[in-house]
């Protein structure tokens, strides 16, 4: 059973600019301002606060200026790493035109003056520096799926505004990309950020219209928008460019994707990125086909996942509550108290729901028998199924727990079993789990992975 289409995914990992000159430039600037910006508010300076002109505006507006100008350097980078530096310049051009238009003031000038110092070499580096290798490889996927299908209709997820606004630039000033015509759909303005008041509904629905309606525009891009409930037309392929989000937000986003045949693509320059979507992908899994076993309808569904996530995260929070008692570091190997086999490593076992000792050695399962459970049970997500028995002398060690319907594990119980220290080759026996000597990891579902 399939309750809904999820898109084939892959993972583009692409090299980030070697060396980027534009970064180094914009780090110097930023660090600048902050300079300029202490040197007129240090409250440890007395001579400064002589002349504070402080609860006025005056005084206001001068802090605000500061905090804008990083701010917008800040955005320009995240433009910069995304997108192209020209697009990150144009940004920064725009921004410092409206500045000179307003209210120019004292502070204002000096601010403006630090980006002009830098204005021509930003220039060159615009017009004859490296190419983002990200864009690069964001342009070849397109060409292929649209060369493979021309009816292909693309939503792409972007971190910022504004690199929203860089990316339907670039599309359009691409050659090859042109025809796709995109349109962008912003997000609610985060309280923070003062400036720009984001897309009105009226000129949402309008974006939403065209690409819905006409043939004309075929890609849309889009900040964090789906999340707001906004109903996004059928696309086949999902792109998330360096976006990456919750495991719930990350099935909406599939659902938003589940036309026939759809594909989703991460393109990141980050390893961790990368790694955290596949977690989130596995997480999903483990979640989906418990679902599925469970044939529910879609209603009683979705009241078992806010279920199992509320009990997961109850769990974490209550085994995040204990206190930590001192632990010793190292490796333990756990032999049979009866015939000495060795067992497992104590590196390989984790807690889970305070009392569930799972040993995340699959290799376990060679130095023992499994036989059925007489009293099978469920411990939240965990289901006892088996009884775990030393191969060689036969004495119980524990169960086999399958955990979401998924996947077995091995949950030993400590009294079976003789902990040595694999320097000292010391031995040590416990009755109890919360005798333990040694540090244990709290299980993730992220460990399942490598089981
Ligand atoms: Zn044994």
């Amino acid at each position: 059973m399939s309750f809904v289409h999820m898109p084939e995914k892959d993972f583009f990992e692409v090299e980030k600019r070697s060396g980027d000159p534009f970064i180094a430039i914009i780090h110097n600037l930023m660090s600048r301002i902050e300079h300029l910006a202490k040197a007129e508010y240090d409250i440890e300076s007395l001579s400064n606060i002589v002349n504070r002109d402080y609860g006025t505006q005056k005084y206001e507006q001068a802090l605000f200026n500061y905090t804008e100008h990083l701010r917008k350097y800040n955005d320009a980078l995240i433009i910069n790493e995304d997108a192209r530096t020209k697009d990150a310049l144009d940004y920064l051009k725009a921004f410092f035109d409206q500045v000179r238009q307003a209210g120019f003031d004292e502070t204002e000038q000096k601010l403006t003056a630090c980006f002009d110092a830098e204005h021509h070499h930003l220039d060159q580096l615009s017009q004859h520096g490296q190419h983002n290798p990200k864009l690069e490889q964001l342009k070849y996927i397109l060409d292929e799926e649209y060369r493979n299908n021309e009816e292909t209709r693309t939503i792409m997820f972007v971190r910022t505004r504004a690199l929203a606004d860089a990316l339907k630039n670039w599309i359009e000033e691409t050659d090859t990309l042109k025809f796709l015509k995109p349109g962008v759909l912003i997000g609610r303005a985060r309280k923070s950020n003062q400036t720009g008041s984001g897309m009105t509904l009226t000129s949402k629905k309008g974006v939403l219209e065209s690409f819905k309606t006409s043939d004309q525009s075929k890609i849309l891009i889009a900040t964090s928008v789906a999340d707001e409930g906004i109903d996004i037309p059928r696309c086949n392929l999902v792109l998330m460019y360096e976006y990456v989000g919750n495991v719930v937000k990350m099935v909406q986003v599939r659902g938003r994707g589940r036309a026939e045949g759809s594909m989703c693509f991460l393109i990141s320059d980050r390893k961790e990125r990368i790694e955290k979507e596949r977690l989130n992908m596995l997480r999903e899994k483990i979640v989906e086909r418990a679902i599925a076993n469970l044939q529910l309808s879609n209603k009683s569904m979705q009241a078992k996942i806010d279920t199992f996530q509320r009990e997961d995260k109850r769990v974490r929070d209550h085994v995040n509550a204990i206190p930590e008692r001192p632990r010793t570091d190292g490796n333990f190997e756990l032999l049979c108290a009866k015939c000495k086999t060795s067992a497992c490593f104590s590196n390989d076992l984790t807690v889970a729901m305070v009392s569930q000792h799972i040993v995340l050695d699959r290799t376990i399962f060679n130095r023992s028998i499994q036989r059925p459970h007489k009293d099978p049970r469920r411990i939240g997500p965990f289901e006892k199924k088996m009884k775990l028995y030393c191969k060689k002398c036969d004495i119980d060690w524990g169960i086999v727990s399958t955990y979401m319907n998924t996947v077995d594990l091995p949950v030993i119980k400590i009294e079976r079993f003789v902990v040595q220290n694999c320097k000292t080759m010391k031995q040590t026996y416990f009755r109890k789990w919360k005798d333990v000597t040694f540090a244990m990891r709290e299980f993730d579902v992220a460990d399942l992975q490598s089981f």
